[in-house]
């Protein structure tokens, strides 16, 4: 039988492509779409919003039947009101939301000793893989290389710096022994912000449609290896998310992530 799939944001950007995906898999069927009270899409069928046909499933401001999995794609503190949601009715939870303050991870992690909850700054398998590689560069380069993140999204994103790069540098400071709260250097303005050791440079470009790029280049004097991933289209986090949510159904409560999804730590 087919897994019955909640998109919670289901008018946005994200919600839209994964709702649209969800339909071409038949593994998969989407009862219902959610979005804030009030958006002009309420009432609207989710099918004709998003070009697939009717589906006879109105976007609402809450679930009226209780799907076996919940995606959600939304803001911060939407998340919030949804995991409490999710962890009042047992039903497993996908979260692709970024911006999530340290407060609000706690409570993730709080509702995961209950339902199971899988959150993960990106979804696409390449980023994930990124998350290995930097921990591996970064320790066998040394403390000689300076680190700099780089990201590139669309001119609507609304957190900064992204939650994938702000994860790259937790990777990297994991593995490196580094205080992440220390280390950073967001840009580099004034006067007296020239490099310092085991600082890491974070930076944070906003323009035009760009879905979303991340590159960490790690210099020397005399050398730089970067290391880069481009999406190509949203669908590459769709997808991811989709995978995520059918891999989530069935387990126990607990506090996942997408390299539990794509098995990677044993890979790399
Ligand atoms: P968007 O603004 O296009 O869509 C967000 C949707 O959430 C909107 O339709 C909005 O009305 C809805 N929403 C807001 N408050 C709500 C509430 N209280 N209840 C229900 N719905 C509510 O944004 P987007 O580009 O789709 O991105 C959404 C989030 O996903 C962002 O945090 C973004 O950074 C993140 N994102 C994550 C990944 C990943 O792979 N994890 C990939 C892309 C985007």
């Amino acid at each position: 039988m087919a897994i019955s799939l909640g998109i919670i944001g289901a008018a946005g950007r994200m919600g839209r492509r994964i709702g649209a995906l969800a339909c071409e898999d038949e593994s998969l069927k989407v009862v219902c779409a959610i979005d804030i009270a009030g958006h002009p899409s309420q009432g609207v069928d989710f099918g004709e919003l998003i070009g697939v046909g009717k589906l006879t499933v109105p976007i609402s401001s809450a679930w009226s039947q209780k799907p076996d999995v919940l995606i959600d794609f939304t803001r911060p503190e939407a998340t919030m009101k949804s995991v409490a949601a999710a962890r009042k009715d047992g039903i497993p939870i996908v979260i692709g939301t970024t911006g999530l303050n340290a407060g609000q991870l706690d409570k993730l992690a709080e509702a995961a000793k209950q339902i199971p909850v899988l959150h993960a700054a990106n979804m696409s398998l390449g980023v994930n893989l990124l998350f290995e590689l930097v921990q591996k560069v970064a320790v066998a380069l040394g403390e000689d290389y300076d680190i700099e993140i780089t990201e590139t999204h669309h001119r609507f994103k609304k957190d900064s710096p992204s939650g994938t790069a702000m994860e790259l540098a937790r990777q990297i400071c994991k593995a490196t022994g580094r205080d992440v709260g220390r280390c950073l250097m967001h840009g580099r303005s004034g006067a007296e912000v020239g490099r310092r050791p085991g600082n890491i440079g974070m930076h944070a470009r906003r323009q035009g449609d760009v879905i979303g790029e991340h590159t960490v280049a790690f210099s020397t004097l005399g050398e730089t290896i970067e290391l880069s991933h481009k999406a190509h289209s949203r669908d590459i986090f769709a997808r991811g998310a989709l995978k995520a949510a059918a891999w989530l159904v069935g387990k126990e409560p607990g506090l996942y992530n997408m390299m539990d999804v794509l098995n990677l730590k044993s890979k790399t």
